[in-house]
C-alpha cells in the first residue's frame, strides 16, 4: 500500500470559468490558470504522483507547454492514472477537501463524484469530497478570490 497527498491553489477572477472536479460551477469568478484551473483535480494528480513516487504535476504537465493550454484537467487525471497503473498500482480510495468561500458546493458534489468516477474508472464511494468555506478569513480564500483543494490517495500494488 502507498499513500500520497496533494494540494493546489488558484486565484479567482471575474469573467473566468470555475471548474472543480470536472464540473462547471455557476460563479461570477473563475480560476486564473494555464489549464482549466481545476484545483481539486490538480491536488488529486499530485497525490497520485506522490503516492507512486513520481515527480510533481508541473514536471509532467508544465504550464509553459501550449499542449496543456485550457486543457480539461480530467484528461490530465486519466494520463496520471495511466502512469500509476504502469507502475503496477491501483487506486483504493481518494479523500479530498475543497475550500471555497462561495458559492456553496454541496449541490455539485454528486456531479463531481460522477465525473471523477468516470475519469478514474473508480467507484463513486471510493471518492470522498468535502467542501468548506474559509470562514471569511485567510486572505484571498476568505474574500472569495481564491480556491484551494487538498487530496489524499491510497494505492495498492497489483
Ligand atoms: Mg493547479
Amino acid at each position: 500500500m502507498r499513500i500520497g497527498n496533494g494540494w493546489d491553489l488558484h486565484r479567482l477572477e471575474e469573467g473566468r470559468t470555475l471548474v472543480l472536479g470536472g464540473v462547471e460551477i455557476e460563479s461570477p469568478k473563475g480560476a486564473v490558470a494555464h489549464s482549466d484551473g481545476d484545483a481539486l483535480i490538480h491536488a488529486m494528480i499530485d497525490a497520485l504522483l506522490g503516492a507512486a513516487g513520481l515527480a510533481d504535476i508541473g514536471t509532467y504537465f508544465p504550464d509553459t507547454d501550449p499542449t496543456y493550454k485550457d486543457i480539461d484537467s480530467r484528461v490530465l487525471l486519466r494520463m496520471t492514472n495511466d502512469l500509476v497503473r504502469e507502475k503496477d498500482y491501483d487506486i483504493v480510495n481518494f479523500d479530498t477537501t475543497i475550500v471555497l468561500q462561495s458559492p456553496k458546493l454541496a449541490p455539485y458534489i454528486p456531479l463531481m463524484k460522477e465525473a471523477l468516477s468516470e475519469a478514474l474508472d473508480l467507484d463513486e464511494d471510493c471518492i470522498g469530497i468535502k467542501a468548506k468555506t474559509a470562514e471569511h478569513i485567510l486572505g484571498e480564500l476568505g474574500t472569495g478570490d481564491a480556491v484551494m483543494a487538498s487530496a489524499v490517495v491510497l494505492l495498492e500494488e497489483r
